[in-house]
């Protein structure tokens, strides 16, 4: 699941993997809001997510108590947020909510399709 409040996201994460999409290797579910998100998340099987990638800075509730919910709830939930370079401040606080990855802006996303396979357990 990928949470950011620019819907760009949306299309550029369809383009940059569109060959894992279209061999099913995995798929998105897209959030614009960190409300959007854990209405999904609280409302599905959450074992049915493999990785929730979110952003930090979004109108609303922010990534980070996004982050928060999810691991009172679902600690086994793997989230890996989206700093910013440099913004030393949301990762430590993210890192103590229990951030399992860090990924920064602009996304690497050769780093990223390895990752989320990796925790898709495929190669
Ligand atoms: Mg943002």
């Amino acid at each position: 699941m990928i949470v950011d409040d620019e819907q760009d996201v949306e299309s550029l994460f369809n383009q940059r993997f569109r060959r894992d999409l279209k061999n099913n290797n995995f798929e998105f579910q897209f959030a614009f809001s960190a409300e959007e998100a854990w209405s999904f998340v609280s409302n599905l099987n959450p074992l049915d997510i493999v990785l929730i990638l979110s952003d930090i800075n979004m109108p609303g509730k922010s990534g980070l108590d996004l982050l928060k919910e999810v691991k009172d709830r679902f600690p086994q939930l793997k989230v890996m947020m989206v700093t910013a370079y440099g913004d030393q401040q949301n990762y430590d606080r993210a890192f103590a909510l229990g951030a399992d990855d860090f990924i920064t802006k602009p996304i690497d996303f050769d780093a990223l399709r390895e990752k989320i396979n990796a925790l898709a357990g495929k190669d």
